[in-house]
């Protein structure tokens, strides 16, 4: 069986590999390779449990292929939050070193691991000989194909997993899908050596964090229009609401990425219901380093005839109505899990009642900053 794969980031690299260990040949067709990070944080602090399934087995297969880095994981909430289903080892604190925690808020300490995708990416796709080009997706009739330098690039399956490009390609073929691409924002900044080991998740203020190279740190958030390059001021912004957790951080320079999600704030997989050879993956949105290889995996079982139903099959979603996708909390972000409690518990802590009462806090909407 002949397999034409295009895009050839976390997902199309990965679907790649695990076809061609199945005994498919591959054919990879990948454009420019664009990471703004070398490397991402993998985490398996996380409120869905298979979120944090797919982590654990993403992890595996990076370590297979990589050394990976382990580094403190600081998740910053609000007490009262239910973290009864988080199932790995970690520690429920009040104070830690470097970091300013207010009143009625906690820190979850655990491990992430920095993993270097870019390298790995990039040797995969040398190794199964993916073609630097860019393609486009054709469907005729019920069957796809894919078009490349002019020429017509035909297998028994095509999957199509080029990032925050699939939902164009897939317009530009006629058919939909349920995936909206959005932009998102990285600033490197000075900070101070005590951040240095830290990887911080603040679900309070609503900002993330990471080592680059000492002394250098990454701090992210946002969601903004897609293409609309990064709005002005967003990085002395970020930095003032950073600072206030951590001390001053400088920043140095500022990026926008493109990510994509779906309806239900995370990533898809599956076979497209009306083109019988055209199987998707996307909509990995801010944790594709995560999820990614093993949704790949997942998805090269379904196409061996091995798959099974789970919370991220495309096939679920396929008359889902058209979102907004700055108006979705992540699935990986606790922001998500304390807005399903807020609604649904009367046992929340004091700031979490307080919140409700007024009907805000917490569990509205995060500062915006950009
Ligand atoms: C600033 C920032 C920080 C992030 N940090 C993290 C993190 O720490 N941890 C984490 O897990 N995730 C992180 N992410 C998210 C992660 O980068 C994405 O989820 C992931 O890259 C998505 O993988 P993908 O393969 O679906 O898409 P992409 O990485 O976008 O890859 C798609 C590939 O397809 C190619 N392509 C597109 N169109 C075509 C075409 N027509 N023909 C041929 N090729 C094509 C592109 O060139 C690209 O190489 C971050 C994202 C951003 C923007």
């Amino acid at each position: 069986m002949r397999a034409v794969v295009l895009g050839g980031g976390i997902a199309g690299v990965f679907t790649a590999y695990f076809l061609r260990r199945l005994g498919f040949r591959v054919v990879g067709i990948g454009g420019r390779l664009q990471y703004p990070l070398a490397r991402l944080v993998l985490t398996l602090s996380m409120p869905y449990e298979d979120d944090v399934e797919l982590a654990r087995r993403s992890l595996e297969i990076y370590s297979e292929l990589a050394e990976v880095e382990g580094v403190t994981s600081v998740d910053i909430l609000p007490e009262g939050v239910d973290l009864s289903r988080l199932r790995i080892p970690h520690e429920v604190v009040d104070t830690v070193e470097g970091v300013r925690l207010r009143p009625g808020e906690i820190a979850v300490i655990s491990r992430d691991y920095l993993v270097p995708v870019r390298r790995v990416v990039a040797e995969l796709r040398r190794e199964l000989g993916f073609i630097k080009a860019h393609g486009r997706l054709k469907v005729v009739g019920d069957a796809a194909h894919v078009i490349v330098n002019g020429g017509r690039v035909a297998g028994d399956i095509v999957v199509l997993a080029a990032g925050h490009m699939n939902r164009q390609l897939a317009q530009e073929a006629g058919i939909n899908l349920p995936l909206v691409p959005y932009d998102c924002y990285a600033v490197i900044c000075l900070a101070r050596r005590r951040l240095w080991n830290y990887s911080i998740g603040d679900y309070v203020l609503g900002w993330y964090g990471r080592p680059a190279v000492p002394p250098l740190y990454i701090i992210g958030n946002g969601c903004g229009r897609y293409c609309g390059g990064v709005p002005r001021g967003y990085a002395s912004r970020l930095a003032r609401l950073v600072s206030q957790r951590v001390g001053r951080v400088i920043p140095l320079a500022v990026r926008a990425g493109h990510c994509e999600v779906g309806p239900h704030g995370g990533p898809l997989y599956g076979k497209h219901p009306h083109v019988k050879n055209l199987y998707v993956i996307g909509g990995l949105d801010g944790y594709g380093g995560m999820v990614g290889p093993a949704l790949a995996e997942r998805l090269a079982a379904l196409i061996s005839g091995r798959g099974f139903d789970d919370a991220y099959r495309l096939e679920r979603y396929a008359d889902a109505a058209a979102f907004d996708p700055c108006s979705i909390v992540e699935r990986h972000d606790w922001r998500l899990a304390l807005k399903t409690q807020y609604l649904n518990t009367q046992d929340a802590g004091p700031r979490v009642k307080k919140a409700r009462e007024n009907g805000t806090g917490f569990l509205s909407r995060p500062p915006d900053v950009y």
